[in-house]
Parts: C-alpha cells; structure tokens; sequence
C-alpha cells in the first residue's frame, strides 16, 4: 500500500489502532486514505467528526449551511459558546484542525443541493447522514445509490436514537428510500419538528460516535457493517432494538438502474 506509508509520528499518534489486529498498520493506512462526507455539523455530526478527524481520515467535507446558535451548544460539542454566529463548517473545521491537522477538513458553509451533492458524493469514499431533514436525508440517498457509495445514516429525536448503513456495492443491499420512501408530504416541517420536540444530548453522541464506528469499519475493512439493519435505541430504558431491512423491488430510488 504505497502512498498513504505512515511515519514515526504517525505510527505513535495512530498506535492504539495499529495495536489492533484486526486494523493494524494496513487497516490504518486505508483509513489514512479515506475521503469522508459528512453532511451535517450538529448534533451528530459532531461527535462523528471528532472520531473521523482524530482517527486520523484523509479528508472531512463538513457541509453545513447553518451558524452556531446558542440552542446548539447543548448537543453540538464541535462548537464554542465564543464562536456562536459563526458557520458551523468552519467552526467544526477550527475544532479539527486542532484535534489533528493532518486530517484536510474542506468546510462547505450552505446546503448542498442536486448537482453539489452529487460531485461531493462521487468524490467520497463513505458518506455520513447526519442531516436533520427528511428531504435533505432522501437527496444524500439518491446520489450514494448513484454513485454506489457506502451511506451511514443516523438520527434522533427526542430519547429515540436510529442508526443504519446502506451500501449499494453489494447487490441485494437495501438503500434509504426502501425503508423510508420518499414521501412530499412529510418533507415539510420536520426541520421545525426538530426544535419544537427536543432531543436528549448525549444520545445525539451515541448515535453519532456509532455512525463514526461504522465509516471507520468500513474504511479499513474491518468485521461486520450494519447493512441490512435498522438499530434503534430507547434512551429512556436504554434498550437497542434491531430490524432488519430488505431491498424494495419496487423502490422509486434503487429498483430503477440509474436515473440521471
Ligand atoms: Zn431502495
């Protein structure tokens, strides 16, 4: 594995993975050279961030259109109550700079819509959903169906925590919309849903440092991904439950090959 050879201090920064036999110094030198997405800088993009970036990733593309408000802070553990108003891409980038500065974090301070989006997710090596809209969570699905990119896909309301992985590259693989079929009724007024229901803190970190395990697991090509199951999670009892999810053959998204 020529190109992403790991130095002396990479060796030590990066040791306690090494150390693992499953991932050792091969396993982290594909995570070394994995280009991560991850959409969303709030709740669960931030505890997913702060893995991928100390974890040591070639690359983060944050995309968040939002600034850091104070109703953040509760949950957003990239931001800093001085750096409220400021866009929350580059907020997250200052922090993960500062975890690691090797790691080249791209901050990408707007929504991305259709033909963004699908140029970031071409470009991805694993895409994380950590969006908070149901519209936003279907446009991520239909270009990593496209493209054939592994999707991490995580949320939470409220105590109710769900976390899944869609990886189109093995055929038989449910995506998104086969479990949750677009639907342009609900796409409105789930951002509003959001504010008004509220979410208990350290769950947005459960769910979020799980999706950062997964898009790691999937970078080295260590044991098993979620593909093929919902995980969810009552924080009030603090119960997992798993589903599994099958590929809909009548899916708008993934039954037709690939609509342009
Ligand atoms: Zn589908």
């Amino acid at each position: 594995m020529s190109g992403t050879e790991l130095s002396d201090d990479q060796l030590l920064r990066y040791s306690r993975h090494i150390l693992l036999n499953e991932i050792g110094v091969e396993g982290q030198q594909r995570i070394r050279a994995a280009r991560m997405l991850v959409i969303g800088a709030g709740g669960l993009g931030s505890p997913a961030a702060f893995y991928l970036a100390s974890a040591g990733v070639a690359a983060i593309v944050l995309v968040d259109g939002d600034a850091v408000d104070l109703t953040n802070l509760q949950r957003q553990i990239l931001h800093t109550t001085e750096r409220i108003g400021v866009s929350k891409a580059l907020s997250g980038q200052h922090t993960l700079r500062a975890i690691n500065p090797e790691v080249d974090v791209i901050p990408m301070a707007r929504r991305v819509e259709a033909p963004d989006l699908d140029e970031l997710v071409q470009q991805a090596t694993i895409v994380l959903d950590c969006s908070d809209n149901f519209a936003t969570r279907q446009a991520i699905n239909r270009a990593c169906v496209k493209y054939l990119k592994p999707l991490v896909s995580g949320a939470a309301i409220r105590f109710d925590g769900q976390i899944a992985v869609f990886d189109l590259r093995n055929s038989g693989s449910p995506c998104y919309a086969c479990l949750f079929p677009p639907d342009p009724a609900s796409d409105a007024g789930v951002d509003e849903l959001c504010s008004t229901m509220g979410v208990f803190a350290p769950l947005t970190g459960i769910i979020g440092t799980m999706q950062a395990a997964e898009a790691l697991k999937l970078a080295s090509s260590v044991g098993e991904s979620l593909q093929g199951q919902l995980l969810m999670l009552d924080a009030l009892t603090m119960r997992w439950h798993s589903v599994r999810v099958s590929r809909d053959p009548g899916c708008p998204v993934c039954a037709k090959p690939s609509s342009a």
